[in-house]
This record gives structure tokens, sequence and C-alpha cells, in this order.
């Protein structure tokens, strides 16, 4: 039983990858986020460019680290 959850668990995350929309915006400059940072008290939404400027210091203090800055590629190709 154990096995089959945690079986389910991933797959869950690895469907749910993108979760960002065009309403999601940088907290830095106004610009569409692709990154979403969840620290103690509440959550942090970065552009593409202030997420790995911000990076090496929230890395510290976030729970959790979403990227979707990949996505920025398939945009800017349509
Ligand atoms: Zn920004």
């Amino acid at each position: 039983m154990t096995q089959f959850a945690e079986t389910t668990g991933t797959a869950v995350e690895t469907e749910t990858a993108y979760e960002l929309t065009a309403l999601d915006r940088c907290d830095a400059c106004g610009a569409q986020a692709y990154i979403r940072v969840q620290v103690a008290n509440g959550e942090l939404l970065f552009c593409a460019h202030h997420g790995r400027k911000h990076q090496e210091k929230l890395s510290q203090i976030a729970h959790s680290w979403h990227d979707e800055s990949a996505r920025l590629l398939a945009d800017t190709a349509r």
C-alpha cells in the first residue's frame, strides 16, 4: 500500500508542472512570473531574471522552489 501511494504522488507532481499563468507577476518588476518560491510567511513570485538574481539568498529560506522558466523558450519560439 505504501509503495502504491508513493508512486501516485510522484506521477501527480510531474503532471502539474506548469502552475503559473500570465496573471502571476514578478514581485520585483511586474513581468510575467515563471518562478514561485514558498517561504514561511507566504509565497513570492519572480520572473526568470529576478528568480535567478535572488535564488542564492532565497534558497536558504525557501520551503519549495517552483521554476517554470523553461517555458520561456517555448513561448518565445511561437
Ligand atoms: Zn522581475
